[in-house]
Order: C-alpha cells, then structure tokens, then sequence
C-alpha cells in the first residue's frame, strides 16, 4: 500500500483537533494520527505518547541535530514542534494513512515534500474573533498562551489559500462530514 498524508492545519482554536478525532473515530482501520514530539508541557487530559511525545528541549535539539525529524517548527518562542520520521514509518508499517494536526508553515513544508501523496486542508474559523472565543472558550492555556497563540492567528489565516482545500469550520457538524468527504474522495482517487 502507498501510504498517504491526511494533514489539518489552521491557527490554534480554529477546531483541527475535534474534527481529526472525528475522522478517527469513524475510521480506525484506515488513518492512524501523527504523534508529534513537543517542548511544550502537557494540557488538561493529555498523555504523553498518545496525543504528543512531550520532550525536553535538550532531547529536542539533539533530535534535530541527528536529523530525525521531517518537518519542524518554534511554533512559539521557545516551544518547538516536529514530526518524527520514525512516525511516519510506524504508521505506514501498520497498513494504515497518517493524519497530522500541525501548523500552517510545518503543513505546506510536507505538502512540498510529498506534493502527490499528501492533501493538505486548511481548517477555517468563521472570523478571528470566533477563533478567539473558540480558544478562550477550551479553557486550557494560560492568559499568556492564549496572547501568544493570537498573535500568530492572522498571519496564519492569510496562509490559506496555499492550501489544496479551505475547509470551513462553523458549524461543526457539517465540518465533520466535509473532511471526511475530502479524506475519502482522496483515497479513492487513482494515481
Ligand atoms: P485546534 O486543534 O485547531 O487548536 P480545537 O479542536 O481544540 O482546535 O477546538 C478549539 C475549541 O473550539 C474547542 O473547545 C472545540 O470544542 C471548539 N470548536 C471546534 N469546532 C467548533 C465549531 N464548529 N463550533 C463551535 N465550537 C467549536
Ligand atoms: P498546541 O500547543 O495547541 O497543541 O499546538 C500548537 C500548534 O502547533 C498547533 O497549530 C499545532 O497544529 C502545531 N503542531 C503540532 N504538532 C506539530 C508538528 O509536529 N509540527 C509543526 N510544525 N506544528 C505542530
């Protein structure tokens, strides 16, 4: 099998978390999600190996440094994200496509890197200040993360149309069924 790359990117808050659960849910046999390391600390129910490997940043730079990611970013000042090449083989040596929540600048670096295999979707809030309630309203970052995450929002937003797909998310339901239409329609299509 020809494994795939199913990425979801957006500012933080626009709802690429929900609707990857949702497609997961629905679809356990086919997609596996892209475990990312991360600097950053753990948040409310989160797990380590399970929703990020949460790493230090010494163990971070040393990965960097033996070339062990794909892609990475300093999403924030100081925190680092990344995608382990490792991941990827896992989850193609399990017969299985890979979903990514990532941002934006880290989803168009895998685009390019895999431009047949991957579809890249941009997930899109209804405004920013939507986007903003949506990441007050989660109630897990700090007054400090939530400005930081902010700041980025609009820069991050004019990004979308380098994407392959701008996928609306205002109402959650609908949002749902679109992604999964967009992920199963790629699928299927014939190289
Ligand atoms: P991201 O992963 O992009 O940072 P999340 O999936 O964590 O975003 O969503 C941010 C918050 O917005 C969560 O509390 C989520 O339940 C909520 N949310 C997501 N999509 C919608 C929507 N269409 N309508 C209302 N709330 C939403
Ligand atoms: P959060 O801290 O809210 O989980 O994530 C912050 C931002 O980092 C989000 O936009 C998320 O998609 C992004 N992110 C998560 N993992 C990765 C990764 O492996 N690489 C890159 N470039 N960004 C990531």
């Amino acid at each position: 099998m020809n494994g795939k790359l199913i990425i979801f990117s957006a500012p933080s808050g626009a709802g690429k978390t929900t609707i990857v659960r949702h497609i997961l849910g629905q679809h356990r046999d086919k997609f596996e999600f892209s475990i990312s390391a991360s600097t950053r600390d753990p948040r409310g129910t989160e797990e380590n190996g399970k929703d990020y490997y949460f790493i230090s940043k010494e163990d971070f730079l040393h990965k960097i440094a033996k070339h062990e990611f794909i892609e990475f970013e300093e999403v924030y000042a100081g925190t680092f994200y990344g995608t382990l090449r490792s991941e990827l083989e896992r989850i193609w040596a399990l017969g299985k496509h890979v979903i990514f929540d990532i941002d934006v600048i880290g989803g168009l670096r895998l685009k390019s890197k895999y431009p047949d295999d991957a579809l890249a979707i941009f997930v899109n809030p209804p405004s920013l200040a939507v986007l903003k309630e949506r990441l007050s309203g989660r109630g897990t970052d700090s007054e400090e993360k939530l400005g930081e995450r902010f700041a980025k929002a609009e820069l991050e937003l004019s990004y979308a149309d380098k994407f392959d797909v701008i996928l609306n998310n205002f109402d959650l339901d609908t949002a749902c069924q679109e992604a999964e239409k967009l992920v199963l329609d790629f699928l299927a299509r014939k190289d």
